[in-house]
């Protein structure tokens, strides 16, 4: 069965969700369609004690503010699912799931948007899927012959279930020192990284990543001198547990070893260490295989972008991935700026 609409959003999402909000402001016909069964987008996967960055009112998409969670300056997932349900439901967004897109095609006219659940024809499409389901894994030496266990950040949940246990915690951005703090109390934990662990001053958290984006992108915008963005500021946001953990010497990190081998880790000295598990905190990539189809990837596997549209077809954006897709996309503070402009040049090519 093949169903019309102006416009797709590809992702029910925080990113998914913004756009949902900004298409009906400019009284565009829209479906959203998410893959997941309940709303939360990857929020719903994430390990327990997961803190926000920034505090619930600086964390917040268009038009609602994220309520405080009582008790916690820095919400917990949950307290994010929970806002995201109300959102969508808040503002009646025409939102489909569990419906898995497994491809986009273009006739020359119409983008034809394949899924799970049937065909949906639509004039502009917005994918907003997020990086979660892409997990991203370093070539390392030996990984294929560590006999322990070994996850990345998307299947880590608790630390009772590594009580014990010697545990390598791999990355030095925020899922790492979160997840190395979890561990330290229950576990012998050794925490590596690429170089020395950046933390952001105590007193700056996700407020000032947003701030660095925007004022980064401005000056690029303005032929000015690049500020460094985030990475001037540091990588790893000291939120209350990862601080805690820091200050009671639990959080030391050792440089990266060399290779894997069946039982642990060798290390640039020459020496070894046993090892029962090794956990990857070391970052996504966007999830796009479902735009493969348009042939839009140009060399290294990008499709290109103008804020977020398509430089090669303007009836795609791309939401939420990166900077590269608008200052602070992929956080929940930031991605309402460039889901307006997206809402707003489609409204505007569709009119035409
Ligand atoms: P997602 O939440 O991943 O939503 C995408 C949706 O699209 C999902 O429901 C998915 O199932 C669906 N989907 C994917 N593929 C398809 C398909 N083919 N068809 C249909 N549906 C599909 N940001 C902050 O602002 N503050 C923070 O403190 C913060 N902490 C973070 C901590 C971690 C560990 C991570 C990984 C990210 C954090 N972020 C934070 C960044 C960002 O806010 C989250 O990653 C957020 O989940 C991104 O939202 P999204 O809507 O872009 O993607």
């Amino acid at each position: 069965m093949t169903q019309h609409t102006d416009v797709v959003v590809i992702g029910g999402g925080q990113a998914g969700l913004a756009a949902g909000y900004h298409l009906r402001r400019q009284s565009l016909d829209f479906v959203i369609l998410d893959a997941q069964a309940t709303p939360g987008g990857a929020w719903q996967h994430t390990w327990n004690s997961l803190r926000l960055f920034s505090p619930a009112a600086f964390s917040s998409l268009p038009g609602r503010l994220m309520p405080g969670q009582s008790g916690e300056e820095y919400p917990d997932a949950g307290h994010v699912v929970t806002y995201l349900r109300d959102y969508e439901k808040r503002y009646e967004l025409p939102v489909r799931r569990p419906v898995r897109v497994v491809g986009v095609h273009d006739d020359g006219r119409l983008l034809h948007v394949e899924t799970d659940s049937g065909t949906w024809q639509a004039r502009a499409v917005i994918s907003a899927t997020g990086t979660w389901w892409r997990p991203f894994l370093p070539a390392v030496p030996g990984r294929g012959d560590f006999e322990g266990r070994q996850l990345h950040t998307v299947q880590y949940r608790r630390p009772q279930d590594f009580a014990g246990s010697r545990v390598i915690v791999v990355g030095g951005g925020n899922s790492g020192a979160q997840i190395a703090a979890d561990l330290a109390h229950d576990t012998e934990l050794i925490w590596v990284t690429q170089r020395p662990p950046r933390y952001l001053a105590d007193n700056i958290d996700g407020r000032a990543l947003f701030d660095a984006a925007t004022a980064r992108r401005r000056a690029l915008d303005e032929g000015r001198t690049d500020t460094g963005g985030v990475a001037s500021l540091g990588d790893i946001v000291a939120v209350p547990p990862v601080r805690a953990a820091r200050d009671a010497g639990l959080l030391t990190a050792a440089p990266m070893f060399t290779r894997l081998d069946t039982h642990g880790v060798r290390w640039a000295d020459g020496t070894r260490t046993d090892a029962d598990a090794v956990i990857w905190c070391t970052g996504f990539r966007p999830a796009l295989s479902h735009l493969a189809p348009l042939g839009l990837r140009g060399r290294r596997g990008h499709i290109a972008t103008e804020g977020t549209r398509s430089v090669q077809d303007p009836r795609l954006h791309l939401l939420g991935y990166g900077d590269w897709t608008g200052p602070a996309s992929a956080t929940l503070i930031g991605v309402g700026r460039p889901a307006r402009e997206a809402a707003r040049q489609i409204a505007e090519l569709l009119s035409r």
